[in-house]
């Protein structure tokens, strides 16, 4: 017997450590041992969409083991102990696992690791998680790229491997398992937010969903929120409901279908996303510092204003910037925010709001069911002027011409923001110039502006200036 010690890849399918401990790729072995263990130290960083998020997946992943005559071994405690106190238990041959690069993970792995070599239990870690392993796409110096366009063209030619075959009953133990703890169990309430239908069967009809039309219009839909038109896939590439080789497979067959140039440029788009996931995970493998520290250096601190009532404006969606509000609203109602509105929410933190980015990170990794360090730091990062591949300090979007050109109907604002929903757009995207009086004839229970954007403009330009940073 092998086991196999799922993370944050809960599937059967097309996963490379399964398959291995499950005998179908490397070397025979098997029949597979599936383990989940909560870990407190993990749960600590996590939040109430994402535990449930996981724990939907985890149902999934068991009923789908328990439909081939196995099962999920399920423990709660510290994987130093548990993982060899498991492989003693099953006289395991072997315990494998996916490599996972964010640094908590690192050192807990490296733990178990020990722990396993103390206990003389054979053990192997395999990446999984990313096409291209962290270190694998490097500068010809050999160092990790700090811009993406270079690593962009590398991870572009390199061949991708096809996925890894799905265990079925023969190539699992016959074992029984346990029952899942609650949400409560576990201790978080509700989320406040809905989470998406979580596991492979819901992650793959996403992907069906997407690859069968919009990826080909992905190109320019990609851009605006009301549209709805990209993947949804965030939450199960960060939880592993789906395999990284079979999203890229079902791309290259989008691509194979594609009847226009415009088509194909609209999937080599998408697939430039996945290599930006990439990119930002070879960064935070490279430095781990990334999480709590710039990335890139100024010769002096950012002087934050971190005005704690401005913050709670921000966070509650009520800055009277209607683009910014709406996609604040979209998060606590969906947990989830569009791409574009999350460039624009953490702009507005940054340079209009002047909060460090570390607050607007800390708020998305409490709420959002895909936070992932790697993405949501790059994010941030890039927002603030801080980060690889920042936006220059000087480049401040103005949130207003933002809301005008990416929702010109104003339809996501008045999807998420219900007090604007009898105002038209043009009034909408003028609101910084309405008088109170037009304002609270046109929506009175809507806040005017917090801030003004020209005036905190050119202060935030002096507060990136006083810091001299090098991001020109
Ligand atoms: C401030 C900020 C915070 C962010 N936080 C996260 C986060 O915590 N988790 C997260 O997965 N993404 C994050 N992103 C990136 C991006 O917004 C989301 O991946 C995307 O909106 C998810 O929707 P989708 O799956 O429909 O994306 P699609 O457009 O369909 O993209 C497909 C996949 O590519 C990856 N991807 C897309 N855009 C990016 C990007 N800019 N950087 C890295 N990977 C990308 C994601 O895995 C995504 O699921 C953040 C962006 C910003 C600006």
């Amino acid at each position: 017997m092998q086991v196999h010690w799922h993370r944050r890849d809960l599937r059967r399918h097309d996963n490379r450590g399964l398959a291995l401990a499950a005998g179908l790729h490397g070397e025979r072995s098997g029949p597979a041992v599936p383990l989940f263990i909560f870990d407190d130290a993990v749960l600590d960083h996590g939040s109430a969409s994402r535990v449930r998020f996981m724990l939907d997946a985890l149902a999934e992943l068991r009923a789908e083991y328990r439909a081939r005559g196995s099962d999920l071994l399920v423990r709660r405690g510290d994987p130093r102990k548990v993982v060899p106190d498991v492989a003693t238990a099953v006289d395991a041959d072997r315990v494998v696992w996916n490599r996972d690069y964010s640094g908590l993970a690192r050192e807990r792995d490296a733990d178990v690791r020990q722990a396993l070599v103390d206990a003389d239990q054979p053990r192997e870690a395999v990446h999984d998680h990313l096409h291209h392993e962290p270190g694998s796409i490097t500068t010809n110096a050999g160092d990790t790229y700090s811009v993406y366009t270079y690593f962009g063209r590398k991870w572009k030619d390199r061949e991708k491997d096809a996925p890894y075959p799905a265990p079925e009953a023969d190539d699992l133990a016959d074992i029984s398992g346990d029952p899942l703890p609650s949400l409560a169990d576990l201790g978080f309430d509700e989320p406040e937010g809905s989470v998406p239908e979580a596991g492979h069967e819901a992650a793959s009809r996403r992907l069906e969903t997407f690859c069968a039309d919009a990826i080909e219009r992905y190109e320019e839909s990609r851009e605006y929120p009301a549209r709805d038109d990209t993947s949804r896939l965030s939450a199960d590439l960060k939880w592993g409901t789906i395999g990284v080789r079979e999203v890229y497979e079902a791309t290259t067959e989008a691509m194979a279908a594609a009847e226009s140039e415009a088509a194909e440029e609209s999937v080599e788009e998408f697939q430039a996303q996945l290599a930006w996931r990439e990119f930002y995970t070879h960064v935070l493998a490279d430095s781990p510092r990334v999480v709590t520290e710039n990335y890139k250096s100024y010769e002096d601190p950012i002087e934050w204003q971190n005005d704690s009532e401005e913050l709670a404006a921000w966070k509650a969606g009520e800055t009277g910037y209607p683009i910014v509000d709406a996609g604040m609203r979209q998060l606590r109602r969906e947990s989830f925010m569009h791409n574009r509105v999350r460039m624009i929410v953490a702009s507005f933190l940054t340079k209009d709001l002047m909060i460090d980015w570390r607050e607007g990170y800390a708020h998305f990794k409490n709420k959002l069911v895909d936070h992932d360090t790697a993405n949501d730091n790059g994010g941030w990062q890039w927002a603030a002027s801080t980060g690889t591949d920042a936006q220059p300090y000087f480049r401040i979007f103005n949130p207003m011409t933002q809301g005008e050109r990416y929702d010109p109907d104003a339809e996501y604002i008045h999807t998420y923001v219900p007090e604007l929903r009898g105002v038209d757009a043009d009034r909408i995207h003028s609101w910084h110039e309405l008088s109170d009086a037009e304002r609270t004839a046109a929506a009175p229970d809507y806040p005017a502006p917090v801030v003004d954007h020209s005036e905190r403009r050119e202060d935030a330009l002096a507060m990136y200036e006083a810091a001299r940073g090098e991001s020109d």
